[in-house]
């Protein structure tokens, strides 16, 4: 049976650690950092057999190095020479497998050109997405461009209402803050908001959502829906109809939020 944890790291960000207890093996997704994913694999005793990696930024790539040294273990990742230490290069429509279980690759640029999301279906989907799409949120665009990235997105928002969305930072209160000032009148998203704060007041991670909790409260995903144009019209910043319009307008203002 896999077991999924989060590995803090950084500041906000989680490595995710796939164990499998079977095997005495696990897997992690975008080691930024080595350190706590060795101080994680000790604890278990798990050795490390695998590394999922989804985009070239240092605090998802950050731990390769070491890891590789310390485990040997077979890293998987984009198509992009700049990462050092890829063993296997996946493309869009790519399939692999971790412990038994199907994972999908679905290239989703934006955020980066690179990036990378790896998608198990079947009877509990999962999504490991790093900073393409975020609880309440999404990535930053850096690399692509804002249709790009919506594009990318909309792949995502595709999948099953029930697809467990790992991502890589724990930026959820700041992201429903904003999406309450996009939606003011989403009740669905004030009850996510107050879930959200209670667990952040125990201490535990906002992370994983499910991408039907997103398609109701994620601003970002909600840029077709005629009563999230309703509120920014409400509100004076509509500046087109369309949901590449839309997305545009309400990723400009998030990035001055
Ligand atoms: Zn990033």
């Amino acid at each position: 049976m896999l077991d999924i944890q989060p590995i803090e790291a950084f500041s906000d960000n989680y490595i995710w650690l796939l164990a499998d207890a079977d095997s005495g093996t696990a897997f992690v997704v975008d080691p930024g950092d080595a350190a706590p994913v060795v101080a994680r694999l000790e604890e278990l005793g798990l050795a490390l057999a695998g590394v999922l990696v989804t985009h070239h930024h240092f605090d998802h790539v950050g731990g390769l190095a070491a890891l590789r040294e310390r485990y040997e273990p077979l890293v998987y990742g984009p198509d992009n020479p700049a990462i050092e230490g890829i063993d296997r290069v996946l493309r869009q429509g790519d399939s692999i497998e971790v412990f038994g279980l199907p994972f999908t690759v679905l290239e989703v640029p934006g955020h980066t050109l690179d990036h990378i999301a790896y998608f198990h279906d079947g009877d509990n989907p999962l999504l490991f997405c790093g900073d393409t799409l975020f609880a309440g949120g999404c990535g930053r665009v850096f690399e692509g461009n804002p249709p790009m990235m919506l594009q990318s997105l909309k792949s995502l928002a595709a999948l099953p209402a029930a697809t467990r969305v790992y991502c890589a930072h724990e930026y959820t209160l700041a992201n429903l803050a904003f999406a309450r000032a996009v939606e003011p009148d989403n009740d669905a998203l004030a009850a996510r908001v107050s879930a959200a704060e209670a667990t952040r007041a125990r201490g535990e991670p906002t992370v994983p959502s499910d991408i039907g909790l997103e398609l109701a409260t994620n601003p970002f995903l909600r840029c077709g829906e005629g009563a999230l144009r309703d509120a920014l019209a409400g509100q004076g910043r509509l500046e087109g109809t369309t949901p590449a319009e839309v997305f545009t307008t309400v990723r400009g203002w998030k990035d001055n939020f």
